[in-house]
């Protein structure tokens, strides 16, 4: 691309601030220039879009300075990992557009870590301790009062090397033992006060190792560890790492050459409101059948997005829109679905679909007469082309676009001498309508004119208003699935109440007997739709040749802005 060129009007981007430092360390010649990031997600759950904000920054951050990002599972707690865990956050990434460079574990390094904590012991630098977790808490001690010491904290090397090993073997109860870093239990920093390194875990088997570890490290003993094995660079994750970043130093500090480093780097994590992402909450939800699984459309989750109708580029462009910043704050979700709402407006293409269907008579058409009508797919984008509509004397029109008694400032069918298009087709006037024996409507007449018809000339003449239809006989039945925020509060975590009270009881509406253009019919899984006038909508997995499901994405205008 041309530099300085006056015809460049793309605005240049600023930098966010981990954008700023890897280019200061490149600067530097930090590492030989080589970038190397990775994301290290713990196979205990879905991914869910907090999560797609640290994959942006992490391969972001690969792709724009040459440099590599690797996949590493941090798979250091069998009690809550699991296969299913580590195959769905695969599909995911690469959902979302990006490749890891390599595929890696932190139970790669369980012998490399283990052999290191060995290292500590005979170094003095670890000891073997009996409390329990309990009472290890309860002598944290508080910031600004030191804690205690533990009283099997001076024991010689070789007890401490004889017990580690005994915990190792599975000769040791879970919860009896742990292995303590010696630092000082007086240290400022709460994590510097005798961490613990590695704890006993032998009723679960891990889900690649097995039951041939019956000690994991804990997540500060390993992280940074295995950041330095592979040749991570820059270790980015989320600001409530910031206070364990002076401890992932010191580990690294004991062992590692002076040669290369890797830094740890924070950035705010995503928050969104009417939502909760933390994973205790999310298996609660599919647990107890609150939602219908891990992909149900109303969460927070990749495949949940997803099944809703999100794109890759809308997650992306929203992950974008929001930014990466020190400071921790909570996103509305509108912004999300104005992403879907902007990235599906020239793409999808824009057909009738009736939700509450009546039918409209048009009593001068000719019986058994059918007629193909082309209509364009989308206004906004020519390259979508255009489709046929099959239209007959019998339609199904919106119930709500039809009214006998109408006030004035009704401009769809009444039958009031008012005109009104039929959506690429004629323009129609009704004359009337037909009502069961409680005095519901069963059936508009209307009639129309011949000369009309969108395309020709007549189908130039402008009316008050336009509106959707479906011709009866190839009418294809539809079960619409109109989907809202999950919570009807902001942040239902905040709240004294247990989150699951809050729910959205209209988080879900399904109608059964809706109609859609035939054109519909083989519409397969995902793609993406406009309903004209309600909004944007996706087939769902569960649609059958004969049972099509359609789960709406997003509403074409954002109806909760009015509620507050
Ligand atoms: P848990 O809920 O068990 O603490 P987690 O949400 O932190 O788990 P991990 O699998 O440990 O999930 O996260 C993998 C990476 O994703 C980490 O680097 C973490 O910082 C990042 N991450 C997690 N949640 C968010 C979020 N809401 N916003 C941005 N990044 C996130
Ligand atoms: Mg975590």
């Amino acid at each position: 691309m041309k530099e300085n060129c006056c015809e460049n009007t793309e605005p240049k981007k600023s930098l966010n601030f981990i954008e700023q430092i890897v280019e200061n360390d490149l600067k530097e010649g930090l590492n030989g220039g080589r970038i190397q990031t990775r994301f290290p997600p713990e196979p205990n759950g879905y991914l869910h879009i907090g999560h797609a904000k640290a994959i942006c920054m992490d391969f972001g951050i690969a792709e724009k300075y040459n440099g590599v990002c690797n996949l590493r599972f941090d798979d250091t707690n069998p009690v809550k990992e699991d296969v299913e865990y580590v195959d769905s956050i695969q599909e995911d990434i690469q959902w979302l557009g990006f490749h890891w460079h390599k595929l890696f574990y932190a139970s790669d390094y369980f012998q490399q870590l283990h052999d290191l904590a060995i290292r500590f012991i005979k170094e003095g630098k670890a000891y073997v301790d009996e409390q329990s977790a309990e009472v290890i808490a309860q002598q944290k001690g508080t910031p600004t009062q030191a804690g205690i010491e533990s009283p099997y904290r001076n024991r010689p090397i070789e007890e401490n090397l004889e017990l580690f090993e005994q915990m190792s073997k599975g000769l040791i109860p879970d919860g009896k033992m742990v292995l303590r870093a010696k630092i000082d239990m007086g240290h400022s920093n709460m994590h510097f006060r005798d961490p613990i390194m590695y704890r006993i875990i032998t009723t679960h088997p891990h889900h690649r190792t097995g039951t041939q570890w019956k000690v994991y490290p804990m997540y500060d003993f390993a992280h940074g560890q295995s950041d330095y094995f592979e040749g991570v660079t820059h270790s980015i994750c989320t600001l409530e790492f910031e206070v364990h970043r002076p401890l992932y130093d010191w580990y690294l500090d004991q062992f590692a050459g002076a040669d290369y480093r890797p830094k740890q780097r924070e950035f705010n994590r995503l928050n969104l409101n009417y939502t909760v992402m933390s994973k205790r909450k999310m298996l609660q939800l599919v647990q107890e059948g609150l939602v219908a699984g891990w992909d149900d459309p109303r969460m927070p989750t990749i495949c949940g997005l997803r099944r809703r109708g999100y794109t890759p580029e809308s997650i992306r462009s929203f992950i974008d829109k929001i930014g990466y910043t020190k400071v921790e704050g909570t996103i509305d979700v509108s912004l999300l679905e104005h992403s879907i709402r902007e990235d599906l407006k020239p793409k999808a293409a824009r057909v009738c679909a009736i939700l509450d269907p009546i039918k409209l008579i048009i009593t001068n058409y000719e019986e058994g007469k059918k007629e193909i009508l082309v209509s364009e797919n989308n206004p906004e984008n020519e390259e979508l082309g255009t489709r046929e509509m099959i239209f007959g004397r019998e339609l199904y029109i919106e119930r709500a676009d039809f009214m006998e008694n109408a006030p004035k400032d009704f401009f769809r069918l009444s039958p009031m001498g008012r005109e009104v298009r039929l959506k690429s087709a004629y323009i129609v006037q009704a004359t009337g309508c037909k009502k069961d024996e409680y005095g519901n409507i069963v059936e508009v007449y209307c009639t129309y004119d011949v000369n009309t018809k969108s395309g020709t000339e007549g189908g130039n003449r402008k009316v008050k208003s336009t509106i959707n239809w479906v011709e009866v006989d190839s009418a294809v039945n539809a079960e619409v699935r109109l989907y809202d925020r999950l919570f009807s509060v902001e942040d239902p975590s905040s709240s004294e109440e247990d989150f699951r009270t809050l729910l959205n009881p209209d988080s879900l509406k399904v109608l059964n007997d809706c109609k859609v253009e035939a054109w519909l019919k083989d519409a397969k899984p995902l793609a993406h739709f406009q309903f004209l006038k309600v909004g944007y909508f996706t087939v769902d997995q569960d649609s059958t040749p004969n049972h099509l499901v359609f789960n709406r994405t997003v509403s074409l205008k954002d109806t909760w802005a009015k509620k507050v």
